[in-house]
Parts: structure tokens; C-alpha cells; sequence
């Protein structure tokens, strides 16, 4: 990768720039031009994210199962035509894993 400021950068209108240098966290990545931060570091940022809001979900979902199970059932009914997809499509994945595996 070709070293560049982040003058440079934002002078030929480049998104990123790359210094070759570790950044704090010891990521040696490009950087955004428009705020200097490491593009690994935002990666790492993100899934941290993604898994503290499925988390928070998972725990909505535990202390108000009645509202989960009410939202959920107005889903289906509103897509009923994926659900009837996706159970088709599960079913016949199902069969074939019954056919393949021995009986115990
Ligand atoms: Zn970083």
C-alpha cells in the first residue's frame, strides 16, 4: 500500500490514507481520511456494537416474553409468504437429514 498523509489524502480526494505506522491500538490499516481513525479499528468498533444490541435484544426478549411472542406473531402474519418459503425450504432439508441419518 502506497504511503500517504492525510493531507495528501484529502488533496487527491482519497477516502482513506495510509501512514504504515500502527495506530493506537496497534492495527497497522489504512485510515479514514476524514477523521483519521483506523478502518480495523471501526471494524472492531462495529461487531463490538453488533453484539452488544443483539445482547440487549436477547435481554428485552427475556424480561418481556409476552410482548416478544405477541411482535413475533404479527410478523409471521404479516410475512406469511417467507415463513411458508422458509418452512417448505426447512422441511424438506429436514426430510432429507432424516433419510441419510441411521435410526440410534
Ligand atoms: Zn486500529
Amino acid at each position: 500500500m502506497k504511503i500517504l498523509t492525510q493531507m495528501e489524502a484529502e488533496i487527491l480526494g482519497s477516502k482513506f490514507f495510509f501512514t504504515g505506522k500502527p495506530c493506537g491500538n496497534g492495527h497497522i490499516s489504512k485510515r479514514y481520511t476524514s477523521c483519521n481513525i483506523c478502518v480495523q479499528c471501526v471494524n472492531d468498533r462495529r461487531e463490538r456494537r453488533r453484539e452488544y444490541l443483539k445482547e440487549q435484544s436477547r435481554e428485552y426478549h427475556r424480561k418481556h416474553p409476552e410482548r416478544h411472542r405477541k411482535l413475533a406473531k404479527e410478523w409471521r402474519l404479516k410475512n406469511l409468504d417467507y415463513v411458508r418459503r422458509y418452512m417448505r425450504q426447512y422441511m424438506v432439508a429436514y426430510r432429507a437429514r432424516l433419510k441419510t441419518e441411521q435410526p440410534i
